[in-house]
């Protein structure tokens, strides 16, 4: 399990530099840098050594997560202090979370079937497929997260075998397309979501915030879309 998942909440951790391609594509011993995938951009923070300081401008997983930095000059075996842009990650946790909250509100108030999200540290788009288009009762969804909000519930997290997954209709789709001996990470917000996701989260829904509606937009057919952000 990626170190993000275990604690969302790490900002700052030594550690060694295990292995450097091209001079500028780092792993370390131990990350808790999420890296881009899943529609949450990467993170991104410093990665020092003595004085000198490297910019993590980019991560994405292959086997490892591999951290870019700005420039050459770490090499395997340096032992180095990395600490995350903590207020770029804990806004995208934040919406990240806020996208659970609206997708079940949109689900369990029309059927609607959850095409896809993105996120950018600006605003949060939703995508659905639903048959009417009232762009006023997507402005009172996301009246009604607020109120759910306010309220705060805490998320849950637990971690289910293949098998298991395979008995949930919640999570069945998804497991489907993973291999088998791969365990799944389930997020859970009593009486209102739950499903497998390996984004980063707050601890309380209470944390996000307010939100904005922005837009809601009619792309054809069944296809619709939603914008908000963080007031
Ligand atoms: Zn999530």
């Amino acid at each position: 399990m990626m170190k993000h998942l275990e604690d969302s909440y790490v900002k700052e951790w030594k550690t060694t530099v295990k292995d450097v391609k091209d001079g500028k594509f780092v792993t370390l011993s131990e990350t808790y840098f999420y890296p881009m995938g899943g529609g949450q951009p990467h993170d991104e923070g410093i990665i020092k050594k003595g004085d000198e300081e490297y910019k993590v401008v980019f991560a994405k997983k292959f086997d490892e997560v591999s951290h870019e930095v700005d420039k050459e000059g770490l090499a395997p075996g340096d032992e180095v202090e990395v600490s995350l842009d903590w207020e770029r990650r804990y806004h995208l946790m934040r919406l990240h979370t806020a996208a659970h909250v609206v997708s079940a509100l949109i689900r369990n108030k029309t059927n609607a079937l959850i095409t896809g999200n993105q996120l950018s540290p600006e605003k949060v788009r939703i995508d659905f497929s639903l048959e009417q288009f009232d762009p006023e009762m997507f402005r009172s969804i996301i009246d009604e997260a607020n109120t759910l909000i306010e309220k705060g519930a805490p998320m849950k997290f637990e971690v289910v075998t293949h098998e298991q997954a395979l008995d949930e209709p919640a999570l069945a789709g998804l497991a489907k397309g993973l291999p088998e001996h791969e365990d799944i990470r389930v997020v859970e917000i009593e009486e209102q979501d739950r499903q497998a996701c390996g984004g980063t989260h707050v601890k309380d829904i209470k944390e996000i915030g307010k939100l904005e509606f922005m837009k809601a937009e009619n792309k054809g057919k069944q296809n619709r879309r939603v914008y908000f952000k963080l007031a």
